[in-house]
């Protein structure tokens, strides 16, 4: 039912479309951009054309950046011979946050998953492939610890293993499910200290 006009049921029927917004949240949000000041409202509109226009994959390691090579790729001081494999850029901002970490990393952009018909192609595992070379030591397999992360796991590990390069999981202080965003930096920075060759 169009009670409010089109303008206004069409940036309802936007913003119900993102992940965690419900239809109440969207009339919540919907009402409240309407009221706020001309500029404000632009501001919020060229933050997020911008950050899509901008924003791009680092080519070395996929992270999300307006710089290539991002800035972990780019630092001179990070141990460029280690390279952490997550699925998420949030993942590798969680690590971020342990401080504890000063390798590289590398960012599938999701993990294999055949109930919902996502394979090895679908997320950046040919990207990582390519980065091996004689420079790399260590492969830190740092996936979600549920079904699909451990597949992901599994699968990235058969292929390097061949390589001759050291591949390692991190510790199952991660809990069994868990989103390893959500997860406190202490239990990370132990997750990755009890890291196992697999
Ligand atoms: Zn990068």
């Amino acid at each position: 039912m169009n009670y409010y006009g089109n303008p206004i049921t069409r940036l309802i029927e936007q913003l119900s479309a993102l992940p965690g917004i419900g239809g109440k949240s969207a009339q919540r949000l919907a009402f409240h951009i309407i009221h706020l000041p001309q500029e404000k409202v632009d501001a919020l509109s060229s933050a997020i054309r911008e950050a899509k226009q901008q924003v791009k994959y680092c080519s070395v390691c996929c992270n999300l950046t307006d710089d290539d090579p991002c800035s972990i790729c780019g630092n001179p001081k990070r141990d460029h011979s280690t390279i952490m494999v997550v699925e998420d850029p949030r993942d590798m901002a969680a690590y971020e946050r342990t401080r504890e970490y000063y390798g590289v990393y590398h960012v599938l952009h999701g993990a294999i998953s055949p109930m919902t018909g996502i394979g090895p192609q679908d997320i950046h595992i040919a990207e990582l492939i390519k980065r091996m070379d004689d420079t790399v030591k260590e492969v830190i397999l740092a996936t979600n610890p549920n079904v699909e992360g451990e597949a992901t796991a599994m699968y990235i590990s058969r292929l390097l293993k061949p390589l001759g390069i050291k591949v390692t999981r991190i510790a199952n202080g991660v809990p069994v499910g868990g989103d390893l965003e959500y997860v406190d930096e202490v239990t990370l920075s132990r997750a990755l200290e009890g890291r196992r060759e697999l």
